[in-house]
């Protein structure tokens, strides 16, 4: 596989005590090293294009401007989300002289060790930003231990709110010698992939994957089997990765125009032949499509 698993590249056995400790315990060590990443009104702050980590023996009184959640450890270094929405970067010292980037446009050109602690950081802090209230009874969630759960601050509701992950699928579909690529009504250039979806309530991944391509394509499948999963940072989506054969006899696209553009049987040829003379655009390399449709064409 070449796609990028950012978060599950970097999970230590030791990161599970350290997510589980107070914050008073985490953030008062003296034989670690420190590495805050710092995201500032959803941007990044970086150095020559690589993520700004600020390394420290201790965490200092400027950082309670700052919110602080831990993300991961390598060994002995320890890797801190620290975030803001509300203050200027000008005014902390430390940090003058850098650039903030859009996480989107760097995350796939970065080292895998590092993107996978920038994955995991930026989703935390994106799930933090969304969750400032509680669902249940409206009233301010408060950061627990070292925010990796929020709690709701009304004495009488105490909801516990852990991070979120929405599951989708994604299929590649096949029939006889041919894939099915499509193309998304929101896509630029000439980019074909395959179909993919929310997984619905009360509903299992395959349940998803058969409505999915039947809502979108027309098509019956059969023979659904998994493959792999992706976690993408951006939407926080588990990405489930399936094959499947169109169930015989049915291979008539019918194609749902309120979501896609274009649909289309492809042979292992055309696809080699047309995203070489650049006809067609295939996904990016980290990503689970790609690797779906990689890994037919190898055996095609
Ligand atoms: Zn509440």
């Amino acid at each position: 596989m070449n796609y990028l698993n950012f978060y599950s590249l970097l999970r230590e056995k030791n990161s599970d005590k350290f997510r589980t400790l107070s914050s008073k315990k985490l953030y008062s060590y003296n034989n670690f090293i420190y590495n805050f990443l710092f995201i500032i009104d959803g941007k990044m702050l970086m150095v020559k294009k690589n993520p700004f980590f600020f390394k420290s023996k201790k965490v200092s009184k400027e950082f309670n401007k700052f919110n602080l959640s831990f993300i991961s450890n390598i060994g002995n270094n320890l890797f801190i989300l620290c975030y803001t929405n509300s203050i200027k970067e000008k005014k902390i010292s430390f940090l003058k002289d850098y650039d903030l980037f859009n996480i989107k446009d760097t995350l796939s050109n970065l080292e895998k060790n590092i993107a996978s602690i920038v994955s995991a950081g930026y989703s935390l802090y994106k799930w933090q930003c969304n969750n400032k209230y509680c669902g249940k009874c409206g009233s301010l969630n408060k950061f627990e231990e070292n925010g990796n759960s929020l709690l709701c601050t009304n004495n009488s509701c105490k909801k516990k709110i852990f991070p979120t992950v929405y599951p989708t699928i994604i299929v590649n579909i096949i029939n006889k010698d041919k894939i099915l690529l499509a193309r998304n009504l929101s896509w630029k250039n000439n980019l074909y992939s395959c179909l993919a979806g929310f997984c619905e309530q009360n509903e299992s991944a395959e349940d998803a994957v058969r409505r999915e391509v039947y809502e979108e394509v027309g098509l019956e499948l059969e023979k659904i089997n998994y493959k792999y999963s992706q976690y993408w940072p951006y939407s926080s989506n588990l990405m489930l990765g399936y094959e499947a054969r169109v169930a015989s006899k049915r291979s008539k696209i019918k194609i749902n125009k309120k979501e896609i553009e274009k649909a289309k049987w492809f042979s292992s040829e055309e696809i080699k032949r047309l995203s070489k003379q650049k006809k067609i655009l295939l996904p990016r390399k980290e990503a689970i499509a790609y690797s779906l449709i990689s890994d037919w064409l190898k055996k095609n």
